[in-house]
């Protein structure tokens, strides 16, 4: 090659890369505690975008956050452009009702797709005497920090039951990654997590100290499940964890992607092909997201429309009509 050609090309090529880097989108997942599922499963599914940057400009980041509710929020001012949320959060947070009803309806609220199931699940230290979810008043409970999908579901389930927080000894408001330390430290007597399983922070709960997960499941919470298609009634198996040999019985909703209306198109579009080209990878990536479905993942506890993006990929992929 002569040497102005070379030089000619080298220049090309130094406009392009600038050209390339001036059309970088960034994009930020808001998750959970870092030993949830959420936050692995953003990290997984960065992962699988990162790994096409050079095709389209996309770099993933993610965040631990405070859960559902923090993440819907930070969508709405545009903080985070995806997160992921509980289906119950997602359908408040769409119609405007439940916690989400002083702020109004989310109109722009776009589902991208659903992940894993998160059974409500109640762990208790061995020498509290609880036995069942309807032990809980007069002990010391973590209802979950404000912002979390399982603060809000519990408020939920506590109202249900005529409780307050002054039903409990006491009620803590601990972030989702320091309750297993909590409980075993004896600072609070039962931890409340809607999560997937395994999950490291459960894991963490049943094997540093002697606990028990326990049943939610009375009148008062089939009622709530029997009313609301968000809620279903679940079971963690047993043996999944250390001192729970037996199967658990109590009720769950589903872990789901969302995204807004102020997301380009193309954005949803290669998140979507992201990950449903490479699901069984994505799905090798934690334990808790091994059994996905795809057409379950398009549909299944999708209360807002799903986004152009992810759509327009569904339909191209055969995956929807
Ligand atoms: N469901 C929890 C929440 O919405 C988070 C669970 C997790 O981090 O895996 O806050």
């Amino acid at each position: 090659m002569n040497k102005q050609l070379a030089t000619g090309l080298f220049a090309l090529g130094t406009l392009m890369g600038s050209a390339a880097m001036a059309q970088e989108t960034f994009i930020s997942i808001g998750t959970g505690g870092v030993t949830g599922v959420y936050y692995p499963a953003g990290g997984a599914i960065c992962r699988l975008v990162n790994r096409d940057r050079a095709e389209h400009g996309i770099r993933c980041g993610v965040e631990s956050t405070g859960g559902s509710i923090f993440n819907i929020n930070a969508i709405r001012s545009g903080e985070l452009e995806f997160g992921v949320a509980q289906s119950d959060w997602q359908f408040h947070a769409y119609n405007g009702s439940s916690r989400f009803e002083d702020d109004g309806a989310f109109e722009g609220l776009r589902a991208m797709f659903s992940l894993h199931p998160e059974p409500f699940t109640v762990v208790a230290r061995a020498d509290s005497g609880i036995t069942s979810f309807d032990d809980l008043p007069g002990k010391r409970v973590n209802i979950g920090n404000p912002g979390s999908g399982q603060r809000g579901t519990m408020e939920v389930v506590m109202a249900a039951m005529g409780w307050t927080e002054d039903t409990f000894a006491q009620a803590t408001e601990l972030p989702a990654a320091e309750q297993s330390l909590a409980l075993c430290d004896n600072n609070v007597d039962a931890i409340v997590y809607t999560v997937g399983h395994p999950s490291g922070a459960i894991q963490e709960a049943t094997t540093a100290c002697d606990t028990v997960l326990v049943n939610v499941d009375n009148d008062t919470v089939r009622a709530l499940v029997e009313e609301r298609d968000y809620y279903r009634m679940a079971t963690i198996p047993g043996g999944m964890y250390r001192g729970s040999d037996e199967d658990v019985t109590t009720f769950g909703v589903g872990a789901t992607f969302v995204t807004s209306d102020a997301v380009p198109e193309e954005t949803a579009y290669q998140v979507a092909r992201a990950i449903f080209e490479n699901l069984d990878q994505f799905t090798s990536l934690h334990p808790a997201l091994a059994n996905l479905d795809p057409a379950e993942m398009v549909s299944d506890g999708l209360s807002a429309p799903l986004h152009d993006g992810a759509a327009r990929y569904f339909s191209e992929a055969g995956l929807m009509d």
